[in-house]
């Protein structure tokens, strides 16, 4: 294990290290410089010392690990919130992380950060939540990452938890890391799946080497165990018929509360054919990369109401943007009903479709490898078989796409 040491001899009780504390973690007393239980281990004090008398030392032969503090432990969820909405993810976070807390026979608590969240924070006890840690303040009113941290790292300190989960978002790319590093401990990124093993620990599988090889990943030595996962990978909580737990609101200091960032105003992105909320995607591959191809797929999109996707090659030739590409690189997604046009079944791609409730594939190779995925395998020309389908529906919906519209 890791500690700060003072070398009393040389300290000269100046306060430079004092001030530059960003826990004031350090205090003089009885003549001595004295780290208290805030320390984190951030080291500034160190590199502000002039006489050098500070530094980090490893306790050789003891166990890197820190145990939870007795009643402590327990399953932390970082739950995301966006204009005041508490966002899809979190749900997914807070139904694995209830999984892994019933494994470890310890609580589920999740960290709620934002204004006015009083409402949010109780309706998260709806969904089997032990504790909500709120903090509710104008200034946390948008995602910024030095007061975000700080929350989630004061969290950590009081209730020194197993595992801290975050959804892989932009904002949980983001914060998740900064949390690992100021709590010295490892992260996992975009985790596809957590279990707990037979010695209690978490472990965090995710793809790796390009989708080519499923790697489990172990924190054997460091405290909590921290992953980040993919939307639309985990099933969500659902809604109890009970209320249990408490909501205990939190402040933080108003140093904490500073930021180098300042929001000048948000402006909401359209959700118009976001691909992770459709119930039905038509996804376009290779196969069918052309204009009568791109014409056949939205037409298809539009009579089952459904967004359109792409692989990646399509996003790398410009014809589609990376907001629609599913896979590895691109968006994980899970509607009910997935027809793949043309799509070969690369692992990569696979690796963000495989959870659809019902997979069509659409490929003129018998042995593409995406018909072992497929609950439905149209073995065919794909320029014939959507025609085809097209017909089934009623003529009358909508009028052919006219094929000049495409630009490609
Ligand atoms: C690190 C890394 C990350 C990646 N991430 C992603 C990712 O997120 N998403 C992704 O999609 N890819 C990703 N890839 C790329 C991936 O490996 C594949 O190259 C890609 O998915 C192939 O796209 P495709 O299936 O459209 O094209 P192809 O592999 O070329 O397949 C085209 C398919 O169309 C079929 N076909 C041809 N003509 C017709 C027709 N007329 N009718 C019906 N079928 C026809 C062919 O039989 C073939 O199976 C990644 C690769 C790497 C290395």
């Amino acid at each position: 294990m890791s500690r700060m040491h003072v070398d009393q001899g040389t300290c000269l009780l100046c306060g430079v290290c004092l001030d530059s504390c960003p826990y004031d973690a350090l205090a003089i007393k009885d003549e001595q410089l004295l780290f208290t239980e805030e320390c984190r281990l951030c080291q500034a004090c160190i590199t502000a010392c002039p006489q050098g008398a500070i530094s980090l030392v490893q306790e050789i032969g003891a166990p890197q690990r820190e145990e939870p503090a007795a009643g402590g432990g327990g399953v932390l969820v970082f739950v995301e919130q966006r204009h005041s909405r508490l966002q899809p993810v979190s749900f997914e976070m807070i139904g694995k992380g209830l999984e892994l807390a019933q494994a470890l026979r310890q609580p589920l608590a999740c960290v709620l950060i934002g204004r006015q969240m009083r409402d949010q924070a109780d309706e998260l006890l709806w969904y089997g939540v032990d504790r909500v840690y709120c903090y509710d303040h104008p200034a946390l009113k948008d995602y910024r990452v030095e007061p975000y941290t700080a929350a989630v790292c004061a969290v950590a300190a009081m209730m020194r938890p197993e595992i801290i989960l975050v959804g892989a978002t932009a904002v949980g790319r983001s914060l998740a890391p900064r949390v690992a590093t100021r709590l010295r401990t490892g992260l996992t990124a975009d985790c596809t799946s957590l279990h707990i093993d037979e010695q209690g620990q978490l472990v965090q599988t995710r793809p790796a080497f390009g989708g080519n090889v499923m790697a489990s990943i172990l924190t054997p030595h460091h405290r909590p165990q921290m992953a980040t996962v993919r939307y639309k990978v985990m099933a969500a909580a659902q809604r109890q018929d009970r209320r249990r737990g408490e909501v205990i609101n939190c402040k933080l200091a108003d140093a904490d509360l500073v930021s180098a960032v300042n929001v000048l105003e948000t402006v909401r992105r359209t959700q118009t054919g976001s691909i992770t909320e459709a119930e039905v995607i038509v996804a376009m591959g290779r196969g069918v990369a052309s204009k009568q191809g791109l014409a056949l797929v939205r037409q298809l999109a539009r009579h089952l109401d459904g967004a359109v996707a792409c692989s990646r090659p399509l996003v790398e030739q410009g014809l589609f943007t990376h907001m629609q590409q599913v896979g590895l690189s691109g968006r994980t997604v899970r509607p009910k009903l997935y027809i793949a046009c043309g799509i070969s079944g690369a692992v990569q791609h696979v690796a963000g479709m495989s959870g659809a409730e019902t997979i069509v594939a659409i490929n003129s190779d018998v042995n593409a490898p995406i018909f072992d995925v497929a609950h439905i395998a149209v073995v065919g020309d794909a320029y014939q078989v959507l025609p085809e389908l097209l017909q089934l529906f009623d003529a009358k919906t909508t009028p052919a796409d006219s094929l000049s519209e495409v630009d490609m």
